[in-house]
């Protein structure tokens, strides 16, 4: 009896799925390659500043969603919730202000946040993280969002949107938080607790609350596009006019504020349909704040995120191909001790040859074998019996018609790949 299960919130990838996961890895390095953003692997653990510093210390993700912990040394150290601060803080230890700018990242791997778990929403989850640093040109911003939506497009994903906002900077931001406070004063009492607790905080979140009365109220409240500062106002039209050269349709959602901190400018986010409360694919922006935030220089970024579960996810509802199912293409039957060893280099053959194979391993009689071939998915089926090796042959079945030849043994390898690509 297994009596010790994995924690609340986490999964485990099974073979059933793991391929699948593959070929979306596969897919956005090949969409990384071609918009020349290179793969870096960085710790998934970092100190809790960085997140505490960096993401912002009143948005949800650091307030409550943190697994943090402190390791023998007394150091506090915190499962990485997110990508870009870990990015950004790679960019300045590496001096990567040395390389030709932007410098354009990607990697890949598990995020840990301690929030409800429900369809599409763990404990740990994986993400696709692109990060442009060092370059406060819009059509940057135009690029990263280009190559998620390109990236959706390979895996045949349809439906969805692009929604975008510009939530400004230090100087324009403080101007709609004052309007937007004198908006929502009135309201307060009527505000769920969360918001409420939010008015002095962090307001800027409320516009993006999904409780009904909250949202009633927001309705009509200041729109951050309509307080932009000259130089965040220019940005915002170079983006739209980069994503209209490009023929990208998109939509501006004066609600999309986005969870972390150090966004400025612009938001944005790529949702489906197709996955009901917890409908961002994708979710990213701008960040010129990230790298002072957390003791750097300064340094603009752009970047997005993307959750591998719920592309899976969307991409099984959809019907999407996830290429070829890896399967084994020969099984090799074999029953006393000189037949398997025989079985044993015959499948070494075909291995070095690139053809999957395998054998039984648990001494089952030659009925056993042929079910285990059977169960395995194998194309063909290999035997080697006494008759077949005095003769230097082997019987090769074909699983699916069931037919039956014997080839020489040298020739099975070549017939194989041959009845392979037929
Ligand atoms: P959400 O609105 O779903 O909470 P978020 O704004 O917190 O998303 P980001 O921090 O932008 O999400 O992360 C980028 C992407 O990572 C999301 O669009 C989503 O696809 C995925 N993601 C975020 N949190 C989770 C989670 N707990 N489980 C699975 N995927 C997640
Ligand atoms: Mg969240």
């Amino acid at each position: 009896m297994v009596s010790i299960k994995a924690p609340r919130g986490v999964r485990d990838i099974l073979p059933e799925e793991s391929w699948k996961w593959a070929f979306v890895l596969k897919t956005a390095s090949e969409v990384a390659q071609d918009f020349n953003y290179k793969e870096v692997h960085l710790p998934i653990f970092e100190q809790t500043e960085l997140f505490a510093r960096g993401v912002g210390s009143t948005t949800d993700v650091v307030e409550k969603e943190m697994y943090i912990f402190e390791d023998r040394g007394g150091r506090s150290l915190t499962l990485r919730p997110e990508l870009s601060a870990s990015m950004v803080r790679s960019y300045l230890e590496n001096r990567m202000d040395q390389r030709p700018q932007p410098v354009k990242l990607w990697s890949a791997g598990p995020m840990f946040r301690y929030e409800r778990p429900q369809k599409g929403r763990y404990r740990q989850f994986w993400q696709l993280d692109f990060e442009a640093i060092g370059s406060q040109d819009p059509y940057v911003d135009v690029e990263v969002i280009a190559l998620s939506v390109e990236l959706f497009k390979r895996l045949g994903m349809r439906g969805l949107d692009v929604v975008i906002n510009s939530v400004g900077c230090p100087v324009c931001r403080p101007v709609h938080k004052e309007a937007l406070q004198k908006f929502l004063e009135p309201h307060l009492e009527e505000l769920c607790p969360t918001c409420r607790s939010r008015y002095n905080r962090n307001p800027l979140r409320i516009l993006d609350c999904k409780n009904p009365t909250c949202r009633a109220i927001t309705e009509n409240a200041p729109k951050t596009i309509s307080y932009l500062c000259p130089e965040c106002k220019e940005h915002f039209e170079g983006l739209k006019v980069g994503l209209d050269v490009l023929g990208l349709h998109y939509s501006i959602d004066n609600r999309l504020v986005r969870g972390l901190d150090y966004y400025t400018k612009t938001a944005y986010e790529v949702i489906s349909g197709d996955l009901g409360a917890q409908n961002a694919v994708c979710g990213g922006g701008r960040y010129d704040n990230l790298a002072e935030a957390i003791g750097g220089k300064h340094t603009p970024g752009v970047g997005f995120a993307a959750g591998l579960e719920r592309i899976v996810l969307t991409m099984e509802q959809q019907g999407c191909s996830f290429g070829k199912e890896p399967s084994l293409e020969v099984f090799v039957v074999a029953l006393g001790d000189f037949e398997r060893k025989e079985a044993l280099k015959l499948m070494q053959e075909f291995r070095i040859e690139g053809i999957s194979s395998d054998m039984d391993f648990n001494g089952k009689s030659f009925k056993g074998q042929m079910k285990l071939a059977n169960q395995l998915g194998a194309a063909c089926v290999c035997i080697l019996g006494e008759e077949e090796i005095k003769a230097k042959k082997i019987s090769i079945k074909d699983m699916v018609t069931g037919e039956q030849v014997e080839v020489p043994k040298e020739e099975a390898v070549t017939f194989i790949k041959k009845k392979l690509t037929e």
